[in-house]
Parts: structure tokens; sequence; C-alpha cells
């Protein structure tokens, strides 16, 4: 081969490369076997401060998303880099309505309608009060004719024949303290507590799957004291480390420290901590935060990044 022809080759090698890297840069799936939770969304509210997701997060089995857990703003742009697929997805649930928690929803839906899902889509959320509408009036403010936000988007709600599938909303009872357990498909099951989350309503997820089990805490003070029994023996807890220890104020009332992190997880003896919905307030305190939680819990703590994959 003559050096110039070396060279043409070496060329178009760099150019071929140059062109797929993206695409190899883009694609952050978790393993192809098992059960695996993914962190969409690791950031709170702040996205632009933060550079990070909101609240969301994606359990695979066996190589498939089968459950979406919230949908904050960035969620659904970090799910197509996930390599997920909107159509393998059993149910969607929300912790609550904060904007962080749910702005990607008629982002997803929208998205879906270029895809090829074919089966319903169940969705389960808090039941609302005169500060957060349920799930339910959540998806009817979105999607509902007339006079829905996104009313062009109603096919998928309601009886019209010309959607692929529908989003068939859910509300879980977001008062007092009784556990939850309305769903199971043949791969996993969910069940849910209210949580306190000041003056919002809010509720706590569980997934249990193939024998493996990951709770979520969503936003939430530690007042209801409902988390630790939903959450014991978890392979995985994930909860949000929003405020740093020694916040007060309206803060204190929406969010847990890391000190009530710690006991949750001691008390539910959660194999693994996995802290999320990072905020500036607690960004750069991880050293602060973990010498906190470890007077009370002895397990793994790891604080999430987006993008990141964790095995039960
Ligand atoms: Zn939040």
């Amino acid at each position: 081969m003559t050096r110039l022809k070396m060279s043409l080759y070496m060329a178009c090698f760099s150019l071929l490369m140059l062109l797929c890297l993206p695409l190899l840069v883009l694609a952050r799936s978790c393993g192809a076997e098992g059960v695996w939770l993914q962190v969409l969304g690791s950031g709170g509210p702040e996205v632009i401060q933060t550079g990070r997701a909101s609240s969301s997060y994606l359990l695979w089995l066996n190589g498939k998303a089968r459950l979406l857990v919230d949908a904050g703003g960035g969620s659904a742009l970090n799910f197509a880099r996930t390599g997920a697929d909107f159509k393998d997805l059993d149910a969607i649930v929300f912790s609550h309505f904060h904007v962080d928690h749910s702005a990607d929803l008629p982002v997803f839906i929208k998205a879906s309608y270029f895809g090829d899902r074919y089966r319903d889509l169940p969705l389960f959320g808090p039941t609302g009060n005169d500060l957060m509408p349920s799930a339910k009036a959540f998806v009817h403010a979105e999607f509902a004719e007339p006079d829905g936000a996104f009313h062009y988007l109603s096919d998928f709600i309601d009886q019209s024949p010309s959607s692929a599938y529908k989003l068939v909303a859910h509300n879980i009872d977001a008062t007092g303290r009784l556990l939850w357990v309305g769903f199971h498909n043949k791969r996993f099951k969910l069940s849910a507590v209210p949580v306190h989350h000041g003056p919002i309503p809010a509720l706590a997820w569980r997934v249990d799957v193939n024998g493996h089990s990951i709770t979520f805490s969503g936003d939430m003070n530690g007042n209801r004291h409902t988390l630790a029994k939903l959450a014991a023996h978890s392979d995985i807890l994930v909860a949000h480390n929003a405020i740093p220890e020694g916040a007060g104020g309206v803060a204190r009332q929406l969010h847990m420290p890391p000190s009530v992190i710690g006991k949750i997880a001691a008390r539910a003896m959660v194999k693994q901590l996995v802290l999320s919905h990072r905020m500036r307030r607690t960004l750069g305190k991880e050293k602060q935060t973990r010498k906190i939680i470890s007077r009370y819990y002895h397990g793994t703590v790891i604080f999430a990044n987006d993008l990141d994959c964790f095995r039960p």
C-alpha cells in the first residue's frame, strides 16, 4: 500500500470515528441483563445553575426500560440518551406534581407520537388539594379538550380511536399514612405511602422486581414517619439530598436533612443509599453529608449524577 493510500484510509477512518463519537457518547445504557436503576435526573428545580436534569429515574429489566419514576425537566432527553424505548414502559409514577418532577410529561407524550407504542400506559400519582392537582386532574389540565394546555394531544387521553394508545391516570390517596399496593404485572409490583412535603400531596414509591427492591423517597421532610416501613430491607433507597444539616424555614418543611436520611436508611436497613435531587445547597457539602449520615447508617452511600446506573 502506498503512503498516499494509507493516509487516505487513515483520514476516512478518523472522519468515521468523528461522526460516530457523539452517538457513542450519547448512548449510556445500563447492563442488558437483570435489574438496574438509572438516574435520568439527579438535580432539583435549579437545572440552569447545576447543569443537572430535574428529578427522574428509570427501572431497567433485562435491557428494557419498564418504569419511569417522575419526569422532571431534562428527563425526556436523558431518557433518549439511555437508549430506552417509550413503548417498553409498563407504567409512569409521580411522587408529586412540582415542576421539577413533572414538567417533561408532555414531552414524553408528544415524542411517543413518533414511536410505536400500541398499549395503554397507566400513570399513578397523588390525590390533590387546594395547592396541587391530583394525578387525574394534572393529566386533564395538560391534555383534555377544550381547556388543556396541550389539548391538541387529547387523543392520548380521550375515547378517540385515532391514537395508538391511551394514557390512563390513577389517583393514589396522599392523605394519612396508609400503604397502597394497587399495581402488579408479571414483571414488578408497585407500592406507595404518603409522605410529608410541606402542604403538597406527595408519595414515596417502592418497586419490587425479581426479588429486588428499590424505594424512592421523593421530596419529603420525614414528618409523616412512613418511609422507613415502605423502604424496609430495600436493596436501594433513593433519598433526596435537597437541604444541608441545619436548614430551617420553608426548606426544612419540604425536605429532610442528612440526619433524617441517615436515621430512615438505618431503620429500614437498606443495602445501598443513593442521594439525588442534589441542589446548590448541598452540592460541595458531600463530605459533611456523608459524615452525618454515617452516624446512623453504616451501609453504602453514593451521590448520584445524571445517567448513573445502580444494580440492586
Ligand atoms: Zn423536587
